[in-house]
């Protein structure tokens, strides 16, 4: 089951409560389904439980539903479902203000939607039928799609008289317009009725965050690793070589004594190597020591 079912899934399980809202959300299918025209109305999806509301929201509005639902038997693939019958038709265009055989450029029809509660209904119902959102652990990604050009502008309007700010695009001969924002998504999803997708969704971009930051902490630490093994061995190289050239006594205690401990750990760090040195020494003071080793092996060598 992929994210956005189960988004579908949890928005059919609410309860069908006001006539307004009903209402609301079955002109938002309408708007947002595959075909809604004067010869036909036809909606195709995959959720088995929209597809049930579907039909129960229209038996509510009209006391009668669709003409046609083929592929709901299966367990799974696309429902398609129908209605033909031109007095059904005349009866949908009534009710939500169309002429029918008039205009067939549809608009949002506002008087519908004064009230919040219908206009997030109205949005559910666009979302149940056009409308898609993406696993969050993949990215962040909420559209709606609608073939009326009209209704999409108008549905924008909306959407930012409802605190929200989406952006637009077209496809092929659709009109989509879309959330990147992990938070607005979460928002929109908890204004639809889908509260437990939205906790989803937080929880996966926290978790994303941390192993985000677990990621770079690794990153940094091995870069400190790198950077410490190469100092060390510069160090070690100019060490041998002073050995090599006459003893490392002749270069007084200090030195001396800072080359040894060197020599005697390779890997250590040099915050670790000048708490071994005793006494203990800062590690600006040990790290002045084993510059002036590199130094004079420099010298030695260049003679
Ligand atoms: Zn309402």
């Amino acid at each position: 089951m992929s994210f956005s079912s189960d988004v579908k899934g949890e928005l059919c399980r609410q309860p069908m409560q006001k006539k307004c809202c009903q209402a609301a959300e079955l002109y938002g299918i309408l708007l947002y389904c595959n075909t809604f025209s004067k010869d036909e109305v036809r909606l195709v999806t995959e959720s088995r439980p929209f597809a049930q509301r579907a039909e129960k929201l229209f038996q509510r509005a009209f006391s009668w539903g669709f003409d046609r639902a083929d592929g709901l038997e299966a367990d799974s693939g696309k429902v398609t479902l129908r209605i033909l019958d031109p007095a059904k038709l005349e009866a949908i265009f009534d009710r939500f203000g169309y002429e029918r055989g008039g205009v067939l450029a549809h608009h949002v029809n506002l008087s519908l939607l004064e009230q919040d509660c219908c206009r997030a209904a109205f949005m559910r119902g666009a979302f149940l039928a056009g409308g898609s959102v993406t696993d969050p652990r993949k990215h962040y990604h909420l559209e709606l799609c609608t073939s009326h050009y009209n209704v999409s502008n108008e549905v924008v309007s909306l959407l930012y008289e409802m605190g929200f700010a989406p952006g637009r695009s077209r496809r092929g001969g659709s009109y989509v317009c879309y959330f990147k924002q992990s938070e607005t998504v979460e928002d929109l999803l908890t204004t639809l009725g889908a509260r437990l997708s939205a906790m989803e969704m937080m929880n996966a971009k926290v978790e994303k965050d941390m192993r985000n930051a677990v990621n770079r902490k690794v990153n940094c630490d091995t870069a400190n690793v790198e950077k410490t093994v190469n100092a060390a061995q510069v160090q070690l190289d100019a060490i041998r070589r002073l050995e090599a050239a006459g003893g490392l006594e002749a270069l007084g205690d200090k030195l001396c004594q800072a080359a040894r401990l060197r020599l005697e750990y390779p890997e250590a760090s040099l915050a670790e190597l000048a708490a071994l040195a005793t006494p203990p020494l800062t590690k600006s003071g040990l790290s002045h020591r084993l510059r002036k080793l590199c130094e004079i092996a420099g010298e030695v060598d260049s003679r």
